[in-house]
């Protein structure tokens, strides 16, 4: 395996469940939670050779929701870590959390730990709508956790809002957006809302209860952000994501940049930055019941698969897909693919790089799948 990478840890317990999530997490209790800590232990044991445990770049611990573990337990997670991995001097080290478990107690447990980054699922600043989809926070519980953050010195902090929500006007997401830029956060993650299967937002869907925005509402809220996030100097780094100069996630573009990733817990994925993906299985009983390595699905991606993913994250980044990084097979369907999107503006072609244009963004999803094998 290609040496080198970041961390995932996948932290499997929410306290109740988002109507519109569809990552792996359990409502189950505490005994739960010390079996979790058991396990991830061991499989940190059993894996912290897949990448170079001694120049860890970034760590990111996400779920689910970390801060359901009690403190006595995210300290352990933390001292598990630095028993097995060394970071960089420089190290981005994030932990996710929910607005309303940051207390006073949260921030002094976190300040013994090496995070350096907080990423908070504010998702919208309307309390009707955080109630709809089972948000357990409010709106003034948001604001108030950002700013005890930031009375604390941590002022690396990423803040999730969703847009084309049920219920969301223009002018509500406008008004998310005006908040969110008053807190002045280095980072943004905004993303259009996604009916999964198996969530209760999709039964919803599918049962009339609630309708999609039109695809014309969706392009203004983006359009929006885009113009709002730039005029207050962010970055439009990631289709989803803008963050102040020098802030862009490490760990996000470890993703889009193809790097090796480490991932533990149930539903974690690791990558070996070549061509071999595993996926932990989603069953925290299958978890913790493991005595050696955990279950899980490796797949050896073939080179059509590799351009695929290539095409598909590099695509996302302002960066762009450079041509160079393609075999000339590969080069040669993709420049013949791209050539009508360049022809009419959505993909730019500069120097041996595509990338999509302002316009193209708009319907990146159908260029990327243009460009595909
Ligand atoms: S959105 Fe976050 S808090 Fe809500 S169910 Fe999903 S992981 Fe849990």
């Amino acid at each position: 395996m290609t040496k080198a990478g970041g961390i995932y840890i996948h932290v499997p317990f929410c306290q109740k469940r988002c109507i519109y999530c569809d990552f792996y997490s359990t409502t189950y209790g505490q005994e739960w939670k010390l079996l979790y800590i058991s396990a991830l232990k061991r499989e940190m044991c059993l894996r912290r050779a897949e990448i170079d445990f001694a120049r860890v770049p970034s760590l990111y611990i996400g779920g689910g929701t970390p801060t359901q573990l009690p403190p006595s337990l995210l300290v352990e997670v933390f001292q598990a870590i630095s028993e097995n991995f060394t970071f960089t001097k420089d190290a981005e080290v994030t932990i996710e959390v929910n607005p309303d478990d940051v207390t006073p107690e949260l921030i002094n447990t976190l300040r013994h730990t090496p995070v350096n980054r907080i990423s908070m699922g504010v998702q919208t600043f309307s309390d009707s709508i955080l109630r709809f989809l089972n948000r357990r926070h409010t709106s003034r519980q948001a604001l108030e956790a950002v700013q005890l953050f930031l009375d604390a010195g941590y002022n690396n902090i990423s803040l999730d809002l969703i847009y084309g929500l049920p219920g969301q006007t223009l002018e509500s997401w406008k008004r998310d957006v005006m908040q969110l830029l008053t807190l002045d956060v280095p980072h943004l993650s905004a993303y259009a809302l996604s009916y999964e299967d198996n969530t209760p937002l999709a039964e919803m869907l599918r049962d009339g209860r609630v309708a999609e925005v039109s695809d014309e509402l969706s392009w203004q809220m983006y359009e929006y952000l885009m113009d709002e996030t730039a005029a207050a100097g962010y970055e439009h780094y990631e289709i989803s994501n803008f963050a102040k100069p020098g802030l862009h996630s490490r760990h996000n573009s470890s993703y889009w940049d193809g790097s090796p990733y480490l991932g533990l817990g149930p539903g974690a994925h690791s990558y070996d930055g070549e061509s071999v993906r595993r996926s932990n299985n989603t069953s925290l009983d299958n978890y913790v019941k493991a005595s050696a390595d955990v279950p899980h699905q490796t797949e050896v991606l073939a080179s059509e698969e590799r351009y695929n993913e290539l095409v598909m994250t590099r695509l996302r980044t302002a960066s762009g897909l450079s041509l160079q990084l393609l075999s000339p097979q590969q080069k040669s369907h993709c420049l013949q693919m791209a050539e009508p999107h360049v022809f009419n503006g959505d993909l730019l072609l500069e120097d041996s790089v595509l990338r999509l244009s302002r316009k193209g963004i708009f319907i990146s999803n159908s260029i990327i799948s243009d460009l595909m094998y």
